[in-house]
C-alpha cells in the first residue's frame, strides 16, 4: 500500500499508479484495474512480453486496414516471432461502431480467446472494450494515434439504433503506445488529442466550483496530477508541432493519465466538464441531422475556447444575487420542458425524467446554490481568474493549425449559442453553465457569444 500526497504526486510515474489501492490525502483510496502502461519508442516490440506477463494465451487481434498497415502488421510479426497464439481480424472500410460490427467481431471471436488486442485509437478502442467486456475477456490496446482521452476509460461509445450511447465496460488491462508510431500520426489527430487535453482546464475548474457550491467530493492530489500533465502539453506545443518524441509521449501520457484519474475518482470529473457537454450537444444534433462532425478532440478544443470565454465573462460581470434569487423563485417548469423538447427531440423525455428525479432545478435547491455562490464569491472569482484565457487557448490552437472557432468546424453561430444554453442538461454535473443559469446570466451570455461567432 502506498500513500498519495500533494508532495509526492509529482514524482509518481504512471506505473506507480497501477494495479494497487492507493491511500490518498483526500481521505479515499484510489484504484484502477489496469496492470501495465508502456509508452515509449519501440514499445510494439514489447507486446508479446506484456501479453505473456499478464498470463494470456490467445488473442483476437483487431484493426482496420489503416491501423493494420501502420502498426498491427508489426504487432502480428512480434507475436509470431514470440510464438504467441493469435488470430487477426481486419475491419474493412469506414467504421461506425454499430450493431453490425459488434456482431461481426463476436462471430470471429473463438471460444479459447482470452484477450482482445485492439490496434487503433478512438472507435476501434471502444469496439475492443465493448466486445471483450461482453465476451467476459480482457482488452489490451496498442494506440496508433494520441487523439482521444478515452484510452483508459471504462466507457465505450457505440452507435446503437442510430443513437450514440456510452456503455460502462472495463478499462483495458494494458495500454501500449509506441512513440515511433504515435509521432507519425496525422497532425490533425495529434492536435485532436492535444485539444482534448486543453479541455481539462475547464473540467478541473468546473469540478472545483461544484465542490464549493454543492460540497461535491473533490481530490486535490488528482487535480494536481492532471493539471501538471496538461500544463506540460500546453507548454510544449512547439515541440509537438515538430513531432518531437518526448512531446508526443507527453500527450499520450496525458490522455492515459486523465483516464486513470477518472477511475480514481469514480466519475469523469477530472477529465470532462462543460466543454465536453457542449461537444455532446453537437454530437446529438449531428446524429439527428445525419451530418458529419469533427473528431471528438477537435470539438472539445473549440468548446474549450467558448467555455474559457464564459469563465472570463463571468469574472468581469457584475453579479446581482438579489435578481438571481428573484428569477429562481419564478422558474417556469412548463417553459423549460418545452425548451428541452424543442432542442433534444427524441432524447428530451429521458433527460427531463433524470433532471426531475435529481430535483436540480427545484426552487429550494437553486436558492441554496445561489446563497453558496454569494457567500463564497471570492473563492469562485479566484477560480474564474485562474483558468487560461480563451484568447490564449485560441492562439495556441491556431498556431498549430487546429480549429478554434465553431464556424471552423461547421457549427453555425446559432447552434453554438444554443449549445451554450442547453449543454447543462446533458449530464448531471454542475459546471460554469449551471452557475450562469443560477445567476440568470446564461441567456444573455449565449446571445452575446453568438455575435462573436458570426
Ligand atoms: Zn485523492
Ligand atoms: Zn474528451
Amino acid at each position: 500500500m502506498m500513500n498519495l500526497t500533494l508532495e509526492n504526486i509529482d514524482s509518481c510515474s504512471l506505473s506507480d499508479l497501477l494495479g494497487k489501492s492507493l491511500d490518498c490525502q483526500c481521505g479515499k483510496s484510489h484504484q484502477i484495474n489496469m496492470k501495465k502502461v508502456v509508452i515509449e519508442q519501440g514499445a510494439i516490440a514489447k507486446t508479446a512480453g506484456v501479453l505473456q506477463e499478464l498470463g494470456y494465451k490467445k488473442a483476437l487481434l483487431i484493426s482496420d486496414s489503416i491501423t493494420w498497415d501502420i502498426a498491427a502488421s508489426k504487432v502480428a510479426e512480434v507475436l509470431t516471432e514470440n510464438n504467441f497464439d493469435y488470430k487477426p481480424y481486419i475491419i474493412k472500410g469506414r467504421i461506425i461502431p454499430d450493431e453490425r460490427i459488434v456482431g461481426d467481431l463476436v462471430i470471429h471471436a473463438e471460444h479459447d480467446f482470452d484477450v482482445i488486442l485492439t490496434v487503433g485509437a478512438g472507435v476501434l478502442n471502444d469496439l475492443g472494450k465493448f466486445v471483450s467486456f461482453k465476451l467476459g475477456i480482457d482488452n489490451i490496446v496498442v494506440a496508433t494515434a494520441p487523439s482521444v482521452d478515452g484510452f483508459a476509460s471504462q466507457h465505450a461509445a457505440l452507435v446503437i439504433g442510430n443513437l450514440k450511447i456510452s456503455y460502462a465496460t472495463a478499462c483495458p488491462k494494458a495500454i501500449i503506445g509506441d512513440v515511433d508510431v504515435l509521432k507519425e500520426a496525422p497532425m490533425p489527430m495529434i492536435m485532436a488529442g492535444w485539444s482534448d487535453l486543453m479541455g481539462k482546464y475547464s473540467a478541473l475548474s468546473d469540478w472545483k466550483i461544484s465542490r464549493i457550491v454543492n460540497d461535491e467530493y473533490y481530490c486535490d492530489v488528482i487535480n494536481k496530477m492532471v493539471y501538471k500533465s496538461i500544463q506540460i502539453c500546453k507548454d510544449n506545443i512547439e515541440k509537438i508541432k515538430e513531432r518531437e518524441p518526448e512531446a508526443i509521449r507527453h500527450i499520450m501520457e496525458g490522455l492515459v493519465l486523465t483516464g486513470i484519474a477518472m477511475s480514481f475518482i469514480g466519475n469523469s470529473r477530472p477529465a470532462s466538464g462543460s466543454e465536453h457537454h457542449i461537444s455532446h450537444c453537437w454530437e446529438m444534433v449531428a446524429l439527428e441531422e445525419g451530418k458529419k462532425i469533427a473528431p471528438h478532440g477537435v470539438q472539445v478544443g473549440v468548446a474549450t475556447t467558448m467555455i474559457t470565454k464564459l469563465y472570463k465573462k463571468l469574472a468581469a460581470a457584475k453579479v446581482d444575487f438579489a435578481k438571481a434569487t428573484g428569477l429562481a423563485q419564478k422558474f417556469d417548469q412548463a417553459k423549460w420542458e418545452k425548451g428541452m423538447e424543442n432542442y433534444f427531440h427524441g432524447n428530451a423525455q429521458g433527460l427531463i425524467e433524470e433532471i426531475k428525479a435529481d430535483k436540480r432545478y427545484s426552487v429550494e435547491k437553486r436558492l441554496t446554490r445561489i446563497q453558496k455562490l454569494k457567500t463564497k464569491w471570492p473563492e469562485i472569482q479566484a477560480i474564474l481568474e485562474e483558468i487560461p484565457s480563451s484568447e490564449q487557448i485560441s492562439a495556441l490552437l491556431e498556431s498549430a493549425g487546429a480549429a478554434a472557432k465553431p464556424q471552423e468546424i461547421a457549427i453555425p453561430a446559432q447552434e453554438a449559442a444554443d449549445s451554450i444554453r442547453m449543454a447543462k442538461e446533458v449530464r448531471p454535473k454542475y459546471t460554469i453553465l449551471g452557475v450562469l443559469d443560477d445567476l440568470g446570466l446564461l441567456e444573455q451570455f449565449a446571445e452575446e457569444m453568438k455575435a462573436d461567432f458570426s
